[in-house]
C-alpha cells in the first residue's frame, strides 16, 4: 500500500482544488451542506480508498450503505466524503455522477459489467512497434474506449525499434477512421510533445494495452522520474510471483491527471453494442445500403458490406473482427439478462421467505 505523503502524488500540493473538478461538479456537491468533503479516488484498495482532497492525499473507508447499493468507487470517481474530525475518520458516502467510465464484461457466470475507471476525457491505447502490434486487438480497445465515452488516441510506442515507423502508423491508421495515431518513444523520450493537447490542467488521461508495451516508462517519462515500476524492475521486485496491481491515479505538475490500468490484458466488451458502431463506422455506413435492413453480412444477397469487401474497401479481416466482436457483445448481454433473472429469482425469494416469517409472527394464513 502506498504511503499517504504529498510526495506521492508529483503537482498536488500546487493545486487547492480537487484535481479534475468543474463546475458541473460543483453543483452536484452544492447539494451537501455540513460536514461534507469531494475529493477523487487516487486508487482503490479491498475496503479503503486513497483519495485527493483539496491540497491533501487521505484515506477514506467506504459506507456500508454505498456498497449495498451496489455503488463500488473506483479510480477517478470524483466522491462525497464525511468527515468526522473528532474520530479522525472520513467515509465516502456517494458518488459524483459519472462522466465517463470505462469497464469490461466482468468475468464469471454473472456477467454485467466491472467498471474500473472513470471520468476520463481521453485514452491512449498504447500500442508497441513488434510483435504486439495486432490491428485486430486495436479494433478490440477502440470499441471498449467508444463505449466508455472518452476519445481515444492510438500511441505506437517503441517506434526507436521499427524500421520504418512512419508505415506501422499507416497500418494502424487503415483501421482507425479519425482517431490519431502518434508515434513515439517513451524509453529514448522521442515523440513525447505530441501528447501535449491531451494532457492539459484538469483533464484527465487513462492509459490502457497489453502488458510489455511500455506503459510504465512512458508515465515515467512523462514525470521525468520512477513513479511506476517498469517491467524489469517489477520482474526483479517479486522473483516471479504475479505483482499486485493498482490502478492509479497521478498529477502531472501541470495540474493534468493520468491514470495508470497496469493489468488490463484481455479486456472484454461490455454490454453496449454503442462503441462497436463507433469502431466499425466504415462497416455500419455500408450497412445502409445492404437490400435488407436486418442484413447480417454474412452471406445475404444484395449485402452491401460484402459488396465492399469485394472490392477491397474493406478488408476481410476486418468484416471478421467485427462479426467475432458482435458475437462477443451477443454473448455478454445474454449472460447479464441470466444474471439479471437470477437476482430477480433470489430477489422473489427473499420476499417470500420474509412474508412467511411475517406470517407466522402475525399467525395469518
Ligand atoms: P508496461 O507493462 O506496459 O508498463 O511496460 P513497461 O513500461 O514495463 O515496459 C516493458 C519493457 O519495454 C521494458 O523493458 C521497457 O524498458 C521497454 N520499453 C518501454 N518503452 C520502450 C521504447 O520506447 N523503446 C524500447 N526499445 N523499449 C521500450
Ligand atoms: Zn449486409
Amino acid at each position: 500500500m502506498n504511503d499517504h505523503s504529498e510526495a506521492e502524488s508529483p503537482g498536488h500540493d500546487r493545486m487547492k482544488a480537487v484535481p479534475g473538478w468543474n463546475e458541473e461538479l460543483e453543483s452536484a456537491f452544492s447539494a451537501y451542506k455540513g460536514p461534507y468533503i469531494a475529493g477523487r479516488v487516487e486508487s482503490r484498495h479491498k475496503t479503503v480508498c486513497d483519495i485527493l482532497i483539496p491540497g491533501a492525499a487521505v484515506q477514506a473507508g467506504i459506507s456500508g450503505a454505498l456498497l449495498r447499493i451496489g455503488k463500488q468507487p473506483v479510480v477517478g470517481d470524483f466522491v462525497v466524503l464525511l468527515d468526522q474530525p473528532e474520530t479522525g475518520s472520513r467515509l465516502v458516502v456517494n458518488i459524483l455522477p459519472r462522466r465517463t467510465c470505462l469497464s469490461r464484461g466482468a468475468a464469471g457466470e454473472g456477467g454485467g459489467e466491472q467498471v474500473l475507471a472513470t471520468n476520463i476525457d481521453t485514452i491512449f491505447i498504447v500500442t508497441a512497434a513488434g510483435k504486439d502490434l495486432n490491428l485486430r486487438r486495436l479494433e478490440r480497445y477502440l470499441t471498449v474506449v467508444y463505449s466508455s465515452g472518452a476519445n481515444p488516441v492510438i500511441l505506437l510506442n517503441k517506434a526507436d525499434l521499427a524500421d520504418n515507423p512512419a508505415r506501422l502508423v499507416e497500418k494502424i491508421r487503415s483501421i482507425a477512421g479519425d482517431v490519431p495515431v502518434i508515434p513515439l518513444s517513451a524509453l529514448s523520450k522521442t515523440g513525447l510533445d505530441a501528447l501535449n493537447p491531451y494532457l492539459k490542467p484538469g483533464e484527465t488521461v487513462a492509459l490502457i494495452g497489453s502488458s510489455g508495451v511500455g506503459k510504465s516508462t512512458l508515465i515515467n517519462a512523462l514525470f521525468d522520474k520512477t513513479v511506476q515500476k517498469t517491467a524489469d524492475v517489477r520482474k526483479d521486485d517479486d522473483k516471479g510471483r504475479h505483482t499486485t496491481t493498482v490502478r492509479q491515479l497521478f498529477l502531472l505538475p501541470n495540474g493534468a491527471i493520468v491514470i495508470d490500468n497496469p493489468g488490463i490484458r484481455e479486456i472484454q466488451l461490455g454490454d453496449s453494442s454503442e462503441g462497436l458502431e463507433k469502431a466499425f463506422s466504415d462497416i455500419i455506413s455500408a450497412a445502409q445500403n445492404c437490400r435488407f435492413k436486418d442484413c447480417t453480412h454474412h452471406d445475404e444477397p444484395g449485402c452491401a458490406v460484402l459488396q465492399a469487401v469485394e472490392e477491397g474497401l474493406i478488408p476481410e479481416e476486418r468484416l471478421e473482427s467485427y462479426h467475432r466482436l458482435t458475437e462477443e457483445l451477443v454473448f455478454q448481454s445474454k449472460k447479464s439478462e441470466i444474471g439479471l433473472k437470477r437476482l430477480e429469482k433470489e430477489k422473489h425469494r427473499d420476499i417470500a421467505v420474509t412474508i412467511k416469517k411475517y406470517r407466522k409472527f402475525t399467525g395469518k394464513p
